[in-house]
């Protein structure tokens, strides 16, 4: 097998398709210098295979063949050899995984220096102040990144010597001190590791790739994989490249840049770039930097050049790239450069201009493929809604969305305060991938320095979270920060706006955010493509969700839940004294009082959603639900005494009490208990839609009956609905009646329910429940994350469906009930109606709409679309 290919390597494919073997950093190089020809320093990346090799029985055999004669390649071509005395290669080593990944090892530069070839460098350069200044950099680097000391210790010891020389840049240290600080950092890498700092260039650079291996397996980047699906098996490819040096003077530096704005979408080149740096200054966001606009005016022909190939990248990916380069004593470099990261915005505004965009041409089945749910989801984030605030300070909006939550200063509090339900933002100075746990749970994310490409501001925008940058006037200390005169502790509510940067003391009040423009496009093209195939519903209980849902464009009501409405204050009394009555006439009494008020209910959700279809469910949860808390009686009882209603309350609380509630006296059990309760329902509801008929809407309603087993039971509901109906004289409404398929029975089933049924409707959470027998009420803490984390499960089954047994059932009963009657509508009702990996299964196993809460239905349009192409 063959373990390393060099940039310019002629590969059979597209190496930008190639990812596999050689990570996204790899495949983009050998693109950018095999098929673009764009100035890329020389290299060879060791494929992802090594990686693998090396994590099942370490270092690869040949391996080490195949590195001498790439670096002897690499050495030709460069006119240098790595660790000559005189004029020496120096190297770059730099993780590339298929997927950019937050974890992953830090690229080591410089290497290939020690105390013989650093003076080479110097003469070659005739520049000993950047010689040792790369020797030092290198030094810190390799001790943190490849020998894993704490960098704290090298890092004080340089600002120190700043200060004391009076220095104000990293450039300003004269040679003198660089080379004593050397002196020291060695010392230190001898007393940390009883060893001295590796001289051998060759020791150097297998420690480096063993460590990019390595980190492979580092909890940073395992935790990072289970967050975003991506498996464990893909391994890590290493790039070792030439180094090019943007710190070698004042006609260098170093920067990124994107071919449009990764927060608005806006056309027009964006990033940042540091005159005399190198690289990782510009994303630590340890100094701040310029725009890269400003390169026009201090580099104008590398400026062109910038927008040039910019243009090329563009045109090449037909998408937005992000880069980063670095410039060498006025030449251009070109370091690395990806499809890039983008805010949901961002992602709908590129996706609809780049339909024009001549060089581009997207489709608009492509542009819609660009989206994703979290895009929507972003766009849908929530916004201050007054401006009844006063703000504190003020940063760079780095991430939209506003967040409110307690101010926390460390990743490790902030992880442990959100378990115990508590709202978070975390406050750092600058954040580094120790962080990203922390970033997670956190609500919202604060820095005071670094830019818009820093870390902080790239992680977040990646998953969505608010964040701002750069708010450079908060001071943090330990427990607390200030800014001016105000000092904010741990502890204290802050609120944060991640679009205009603003930080303000308390909280304030958030509101849903409009959609833009494009927005409505993508989902219109969305809607086109799966219209036909795959509809969407909303669930909803009452009149204002229905009217949220039609504004999101829900095709119709997936699942009416009566019972929310019975939970009303005004309501509890009523169901209750159905409960309660002692004699028939009592609980035709009370049910007569539910009907009318059922009635007016139904007949709001109606109208919002008149010429749509609704799916009323009858009534579902254990009546226990409605009535008071037996323990909380009982302590009344002893302390106080309890009124007679209050007794009556616990007598009746106390027989309804069941072990196993979720398995017990619910859905069409209930009615089989209490006919007239269901039977009433029926009444108000076909009421209602008379009534709206009659004032010249369009009723479109669908009875479902819950929590079926068998066809029998099926049989006997259905028979107390048609009679209502048929007594009602409602024919003409053509109401239709069917059932949830959501405990395993019904699955099976399925073909004789289907005599029955004009409909189906998987109810998935419960079939989940009970399929794999986890309480859903009681499985979420600890069981499921370890569950997770031991990868007993790849998802949790409640938000993703499992495809393979809950999915089985879905895809079983399907076929059975369309065996019985062919015509069958199913539908999917249940949180994974909102999912976009569960909304492939569901369509694929023949149903014909999902349905879910109404701020999802945008995502489930668009998941509708992907899953149907
Ligand atoms: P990351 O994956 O964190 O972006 P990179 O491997 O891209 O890490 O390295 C970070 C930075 O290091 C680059 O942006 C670049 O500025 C610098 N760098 C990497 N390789 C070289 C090189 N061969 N010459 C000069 N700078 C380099
Ligand atoms: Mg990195
Ligand atoms: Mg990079």
């Amino acid at each position: 097998m063959r373990y390393i290919y060099p940039f310019d390597f002629h590969h059979e494919r597209a190496p930008m398709e190639m990812k596999d073997l050689l990570g996204g950093k790899g495949a983009n190089l050998a693109e950018m210098t095999s098929v673009l020809k764009l100035p890329v320093p020389h290299g060879f990346t060791i494929s992802t295979d090594a990686c693998r090799e090396y994590l099942k029985t370490g270092w690869p055999v040949g391996l080490d063949d195949e590195l001498e004669k790439a670096l002897s390649e690499l050495e030709l071509k460069m006119g240098r050899r790595l660790g000559d005395p005189n004029d020496p290669l120096l190297v770059s080593v730099r993780s590339g995984a298929k997927f950019s990944m937050p974890g992953m090892m830090d690229t080591v530069l410089n290497l290939g220096l020690n105390d013989e070839s650093v003076e080479g460098l110097a003469e070659a350069t005739n520049d000993q102040r950047f010689a040792y200044d790369s020797y030092r950099r290198f030094i810190q680097m390799y001790s943190r990144i490849v020998l894993g000391l704490d960098p704290s210790e090298m890092d004080l010891l340089f600002e120190e010597t700043k200060e004391k020389v009076g220095a104000e840049t990293d450039a300003d240290v004269p040679v003198d001190a660089l080379k004593s600080l050397i002196v020291s950092f060695k010392e230190i890498v001898e007393r940390e590791t009883s060893k001295e700092f590796p001289s051998d260039p060759t020791a150097q650079l297998k420690g480096a790739i063993s460590a990019v291996f390595g980190s492979w397996n580092g909890e940073r980047a395992k935790a990072y994989r289970r967050r975003e699906g991506i498996s464990d098996d893909l391994g890590t490819a290493v790039n070792v490249q030439a180094m090019v040096f943007g710190n070698r003077d004042n006609n260098s530096g170093t920067g990124v840049g994107f071919t449009r704005d990764p927060a608005t979408g806006e056309k027009g080149i964006y990033g940042d770039f540091l005159v005399n740096a190198q690289g990782e200054d510009v994303v630590a966001g340890v100094r701040n930097t310029e725009h890269l606009v400003a390169l026009k005016d201090r580099f104008p022909e590398v400026f062109d050049q910038l927008v040039d190939i910019f243009h090329r990248l563009e045109s090449h990916y037909r998408d937005m790239c992000d880069t980063e380069f670095t410039i060498e004593q006025g030449k251009l470099w070109m370091l690395q450069t990806r499809v890039g990261k983008r805010t949901g915005v961002a992602a709908l505004k590129m996706a609809v201009e780049m339909t024009q965009d001549e060089w581009i041409k997207l489709n608009k089945t492509e542009a819609v493929l660009r989206i994703t749910g979290d895009h929507l989801d972003q766009v849908l984030h929530p916004q201050f809604a007054d401006d009844n605030y006063k703000v504190l300070t003020k940063g760079l909006g780095a991430s939209p969305g506003a967040a409110v939550g307690k101010v926390c200063f460390s990743s490790y509090d902030a992880v442990l305060r959100v378990q115990h339900g508590e709202k978070v933002i975390l406050v750092r100075k600058e954040t580094s991938p120790d962080d990203v746990q922390g970033m997670l749970a956190a609500q919202g994310v604060l820095t005071t320095r670094g830019g818009l490409v820093s870390h902080a501001a790239v992680v977040a925008r990646g998953w969505g979270k608010p964040a701002v940058v750069g708010a450079e006037a908060i001071k943090v200390a330990e427990r607390f920060f200030q800014v001016g005169e105000t000092t904010v502790h741990d502890g204290d509510i802050i609120s944060i706006d991640g679009t205009s940067g603003e930080v303000v003391l308390g909280a304030v009040r958030l509101s849903a955010a409009e959609p833009t423009s494009e927005f409505n496009t993508i989902l219109s093209w969305a809607d086109e493509i799966r219209r036909s195939k795959l509809a969407v519903r909303a669930n909803a209980d009452n009149g204002e969700d229905a009217t949220v849902a039609a504004f999101f464009g829900a095709e119709g009501i997936g699942l009416c839940r009566t019972e929310h409405m019975f939970l009303r204050e005004d309501r509890l009394p009523i169901v209750r004294r159905m409960i309660l009555a002692d004699t028939e006439d009592e609980e035709a009494a009370a049910l007569e009082e539910l009907r009318v008020a059922q009635r007016d209910d139904f007949l709001e959700i109606l109208r919002a959603m008149s010429g749509l279809p609704v799916t009323v469910r009858l009534l579902d949860p254990p009546l226990h639900e409605f009535l008071p808390d037996v323990e909380h009686l009982m302590v009344k009882q002893a302390v106080e005494g309890l009124s007679e209603e209050e007794e009556r309350l616990l007598g009746a609380a106390r027989s309804w009490h069941e072990v196993n509630p979720m398995l017990g006296t619910r859905g069409v059990r209930l009615g089989v208990i209490k006919p007239g309760l269901y039977a009433m329902q029926v009444r108000a509801l076909v009421q209602a839609a008379q009534t709206l008929r009659a004032e010249g809407g369009d009723p479109k309603v669908e009875i479902m009956v819950p929590l079926v087993v068998g066809s029998e039971e099926l049989k006997l509901a259905r028979s107390w609905a048609q009679d209502v109906i048929d007594e009602l004289g409602a024919k003409d409404l053509d109401i239709t009646i069917g059932t949830m398929i959501e405990t395993p029975r019904a699955a099976i089933r399925a073909q004789e329910i289907a005599t029955f049924a004009e409909f189906f409707s998987f109810g998935t959470n419960d079939l989940t429940q009970m399929t794999f027998g986890f309480s859903r009420d009681d499985v979420e803490g600890r069981l499921m994350s370890s569950y997770l984390e031991k990868g007993l499960l790849h998802n949790n089954p409640f938000k993703v469906v499992d495809p393979d047994g809950v999915g089985e059932l879905v895809r079983m009963g399907i076929e059975r009930g369309r065996s019985a009657k062919s015509d069958l509508k199913v539908g999917v009702c249940g949180e994974h109606g909102g999912d976009p990996a569960s909304i492939e299964t569901f369509y694929e196993a023949g149903v014909s709409y999902v349905s879910c809460s109404p701020y999802r239905v945008p995502i489930a349009r668009l998941s509708a679309a992907h899953a149907v192409l």
